[in-house]
């Protein structure tokens, strides 16, 4: 009841698409019916969560916030929700983003934009941008969002909550709404790491519904929250000296490190030339995916169908054109473009061997270092439709996060003060494959 008065309340932010009022205060009853009988409870009882909408849950709406999948309900739920449910969550309501999960402001929402509760003026980020803000202005406890390129990660620096982005593979994506299929990966808002580390626990692990899926034992995250030895730490020079980055930004970053380091912590500088191919490689890989992906929706089985459509290739043209949101159709134009057989050499398959390159480097740091640190974003929120207009610029957001995604390692970020106007800072940390318990250790250790 607390948390539906809350949304009430805060309804101008345009956080959620839906609210299930009656389904989470009957959850909410039996919640309470289970504990009054003595009957064991799950590892999440009572937790108040929301989901992006792009996860699908049975008898549910699901939009991918496009009108493309106007009035389209799921037949099953995803593997993730699945598990949240079993445990003993309550699912509260889906919250908007940005279309098919593309963007870095929430504004490329067929329903609106998302508004960041620290000013409203300013965009929360994106693409999970309202999974972000629910956390933020106390609308749940937690979120679910995804992260393909930093949208757990973007919107959670721009908001002051913790949020991660998991190794991919470490949960199913059954039951996602797919964008790029090779980078993907669900992630989790809180306030805090315990809550974080204990809904990882609950949705990571195996799936027979995911081939992708890893088979990687799921360890107690939540119950080994310390750090009891000197760590290894690097920060990447290309990060801190970029010239796109914000310089309260900067030094709130070094003096992390300099604190670090006088806690007696190894803490290296390091290089990494390659990062200006990192957004490169991941817009055309992404794009490619995304084209594919994305034809499915084609007015026969999905949501929308336009209304004049007389033959089937209209059926298709009219239903895709008036369906999709600018931005969506950028994205399949790239998508199909690099993927044409002229050009599938020369971008596709050139970027598969720079994404090699980019990962092995990366992995190769993390064999001697355990953490890289550097900031999740280059600036803090931005106003609305500063970027709109311009995708390039927009792109740019995302320079420090898609590392993780182009590399397939975990990447957390957390609050790391706020700006001379009051706005939240991100601190990232990125380490190797499956040390999710390593990462959210550290975290909590420089919270
Ligand atoms: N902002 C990035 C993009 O637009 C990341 C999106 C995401 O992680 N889903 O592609």
């Amino acid at each position: 009841e607390h948390y539906l008065k809350q949304i009430e309340e805060q309804k101008q932010l345009n956080v959620f698409l839906d609210v299930y009022e009656t389904e989470a205060l009957a959850k909410a009853d039996q919640l309470q019916m289970k504990l009054k009988d003595g009957k064991p409870l799950g590892k999440l009882f009572g937790l108040v969560i929301g989901i992006k909408d792009v996860l699908v849950h049975q008898n549910h709406e699901v939009r991918s916030a496009s009108e493309i999948l106007k009035g389209f309900e799921s037949q099953f739920t995803g593997t993730a929700v699945q598990r949240l449910l079993d445990e003993d969550a309550i699912i509260i309501g889906a919250q908007n983003c940005d279309e098919f999960a593309m963007g870095s402001s929430n504004e490329n929402s067929a329903f609106g934009p998302t508004l960041n509760a620290a000013d409203h003026s300013r965009v929360p980020g994106g693409s999970s941008g309202a999974s972000a803000v629910a956390v933020q202005a106390g609308l749940c406890m937690a979120s679910l969002g995804t992260d393909t390129g930093g949208s757990v990660r973007q919107p959670a620096a721009f908001c002051g909550v913790v949020g991660i982005k998991p190794t991919y593979s470490r949960v199913s994506r059954y039951g996602l709404i797919a964008f790029a299929s090779s980078f993907d990966c669900i992630g989790i808002f809180s306030n805090n790491i315990e809550d974080n580390a204990r809904i990882l626990e609950v949705i990571a692990g195996y799936d027979e519904y995911d081939s992708t899926v890893s088979t990687e034992e799921v360890p107690d995250y939540a119950s080994n929250l310390h750090i009891n030895k000197k760590l290894k730490i690097a920060y990447v020079k290309e990060t801190i000296e970029n010239e796109a980055l914000n310089s309260e930004i900067k030094e709130a970053t070094i003096s992390k490190l300099e604190w670090l380091k006088k806690e007696g912590h190894q803490v290296e500088e390091v290089t990494f030339p390659h990062l200006d191919y990192v957004l490169p490689t991941y817009y055309i890989l992404t794009t490619a995916e995304a084209s594919t992906n994305l034809s499915r929706f084609d007015g026969v089985r999905y949501g929308y169908r336009a209304p004049e459509a007389h033959n089937m290739e209209s059926m298709y043209k009219l239903s895709r054109s008036q369906g999709f949101g600018e931005e969506v159709k950028r994205r399949i134009m790239l998508g199909t473009f690099v993927l044409s057989a002229s050009y599938f050499d020369a971008y596709y398959t050139k970027a598969q061997k720079v994404r090699r390159i980019i990962r092995d480097e990366t992995r190769e740091m993390l064999s001697e270092y355990d953490f890289i640190i550097m900031p999740t974003t280059p600036t803090t929120a931005f106003q609305l439709g500063t970027n709109r207009d311009n995708p390039a610029e927009m792109y740019l957001e995302d320079i420090f996060t898609v590392q993780a995604n182009v590399s397939g390692i975990p990447a957390i970020s957390i609050p790391n003060g706020v700006d001379a106007q009051n706005l939240p800072i991100g601190l990232q940390i990125m380490t190797d494959v499956f040390k999710e318990i390593e990462l959210y250790a550290f975290a909590d250790y420089l919270m």
